[in-house]
């Protein structure tokens, strides 16, 4: 499936109104200052078609905060597994959000598969949209190799002066085409105004740090005894937000929970973050990653040097997140600045 179409931009609104009522759409909306999430919408006028990543990626639409894994009777015995999914749309998520999916598809569906995350994927269309400027100083798209499209999406929207450019990459992105209308076969004018965009897309993104996207791998595996780490460590406050909003943190913890009558109950699972100070604690006491410095160095190793070695990708895709939200304002173009320079 490789097909472009173009959607007039006074049709969106219709567009997105006649897609809400055959399933769910989230999308982007602006929540304060500079401050954005993916939440239900019914019409393109709340939709925020300029933004920058949102507080949580839409990984928590696969993979949510909380979910019940199975429900257990200790007298028949039983266990039932829960699976949960539903029918919904994501309209408007960034290349770097699409390549973050990506990443959680290959871990999620090696073995041992997790079924709760691959039930959800399978009732969830993708609607992709380009970011045609550079979000801000924290994205790092451009090195990470994901400021352009590189699939991972059913429908993918670039927006041009009169019109959106869509790319068809599915099936369940054709019937969306099909069904819900509005949309014209693309003319040379639309492809001719989509490859200025993407030229002048070119001279905007810049490489953001010190080294080259493949230079990262190597950067990242001499860089286990880095002095570096010990200096993120004395200023990290073992918070959290780094993981909790990255796209490609996928840890979490099990908990059971059992009611009142002592026999029934439930089993679940909560994100969880190697950066809490009882994550590699074990049974005796002992915590093999005692030291925020050897936490902070494990969040890093687990984006550009373990994934390589078993998934041959990056698992950083450059949204910027982490820097974002850090309350020590540790920035992982920085660090990626000070391991690089270290090496030279
Ligand atoms: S490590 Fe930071 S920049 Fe990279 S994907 Fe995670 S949150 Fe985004
Ligand atoms: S967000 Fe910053 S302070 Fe919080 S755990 Fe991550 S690196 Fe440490």
């Amino acid at each position: 499936m490789d097909k472009f179409v173009t959607l007039n931009k006074q049709d969106l609104n219709d567009f997105i109104v006649k897609l809400s009522r055959s399933q769910p759409v989230m999308a982007p909306v602006a929540r304060g200052c500079k401050s954005f999430v993916f939440e239900s919408v019914d019409s393109a006028k709340a939709i925020a078609l300029h933004y920058i990543p949102t507080i949580l990626p839409p990984k928590k639409y696969f993979f949510p905060q909380r979910e019940t894994l199975l429900t257990y009777n200790k007298t028949t015995p039983a266990w039932d597994p829960v699976l949960e999914s539903r029918k919904m749309a994501i309209f408007g998520v960034h290349t770097c959000d699409l390549a973050g999916i990506q990443c959680l598809n290959m871990v999620m569906s090696a073995s041992p598969q997790d079924n709760n995350y691959n039930a959800r994927k399978e009732g969830i269309t993708i609607i992709g949209l380009e970011c045609n400027n550079y979000c801000d100083e924290y994205a790092s798209c451009n090195v990470m190799d994901n400021h352009l499209p590189n699939g991972g999406y059913d429908l993918f929207f670039t927006e041009l002066p009169d019109a959106f450019m869509v790319h068809v990459n599915s099936n369940a992105g054709e019937r969306i085409v099909n069904d819900i209308g509005f949309f014209s076969a693309a003319t040379p004018k639309h492809t001719q105004q989509l490859e200025e965009m993407r030229a002048r897309k070119r001279e905007i993104f810049k490489p953001e740090v010190k080294a080259g996207h493949k230079q990262l791998r190597g950067i990242f595996a001499g860089a286990f005894d880095s002095r570096q780490w010990d200096r993120i460590g004395e200023r990290c406050v073992a918070c959290g937000n780094c993981t909790n909003v990255c796209p490609t943190c996928y840890c979490f913890d099990v908990r059971d929970e059992i009611n009142l009558d002592f026999n029934t109950g439930t089993r679940g699972r909560v994100w969880d973050s190697c950066q809490n100070e009882e994550f590699a604690q074990v049974a005796g006491g002992e915590n093999f990653r005692k030291q925020r410095g050897q936490r902070q160095r494990h969040r890093y190793m687990r984006k550009f040097n373990y994934p390589v070695e078993r998934f041959s990708r990056y698992f950083c895709t450059g949204c910027g997140r982490c820097s974002r939200a850090c309350m020590a304002k540790i920035n992982l173009k920085e660090t990626i600045d000070a391991l690089a320079e270290e090496k030279r």
